[in-house]
């Protein structure tokens, strides 16, 4: 990481996370935000949509087989998804950890998973899960435009050059 006020050549990594239509229903966004950004996270992507069936299926591609498929599309097409992209060191497994396991009946309090929800068809986030997947998704998502690279004034205090 070399930092550059002015051009930003490095970028950290950076993952994609959502908070998917049920999350967005119970009215948790602002919740879920916030133990991103206490964490030292930098938010670098923020928008709100309905989801399109075809973009759910890139998004999902290696799931569209599976017996819940069709279950999963009509739960992440119910309402609007609220897509964020965060940066900073580590944050694709720092993330996954805080979102907690699939299934949220293993998930731990203290998770997003293990405090907000119950069952696997309504576990309220979505987290990128490598760093492949990340920036796959990301693409998917985003359009490199309205991703802002941006200097966060406390960034010394939260991370090491
Ligand atoms: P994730 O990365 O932890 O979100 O889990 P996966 O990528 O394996 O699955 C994507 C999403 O599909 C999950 O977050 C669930 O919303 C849903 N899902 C996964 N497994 C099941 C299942 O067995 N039943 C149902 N109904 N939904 C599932
Ligand atoms: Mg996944």
């Amino acid at each position: 990481w070399h930092r550059s006020k002015s051009t930003h050549p490095d970028v950290r990594e950076r993952t994609l996370i959502a908070v998917k239509p049920d999350g967005v229903q119970r009215r948790l966004v602002g919740q879920i935000i916030q133990r991103f950004e206490q964490r030292g996270f930098k938010l670098v992507g923020l928008k709100m949509l309905q989801v399109s069936e075809d973009l759910l299926s890139q998004h999902y591609c290696q799931l569209t087989s599976k017996p819940f498929y069709r279950n999963l599309v009509d739960y992440m097409t119910s309402g609007p998804v609220v897509v964020m992209v965060w940066e900073g060191d580590n944050v694709v497994q720092s993330t996954r950890t805080m979102v907690g396991p699939t299934n949220p009946a293993a998930a731990q309090a203290g998770t997003v998973r293990g405090d907000f929800s119950l069952h696997v068809s309504r576990n309220v986030v979505h987290a990128s899960d490598s760093l492949e997947g990340a920036q796959r998704e990301i693409q998917l998502w985003f359009q490199g435009k309205d991703l802002l690279n941006w200097d966060c004034y406390d960034q010394n205090l939260t991370m090491e050059e």
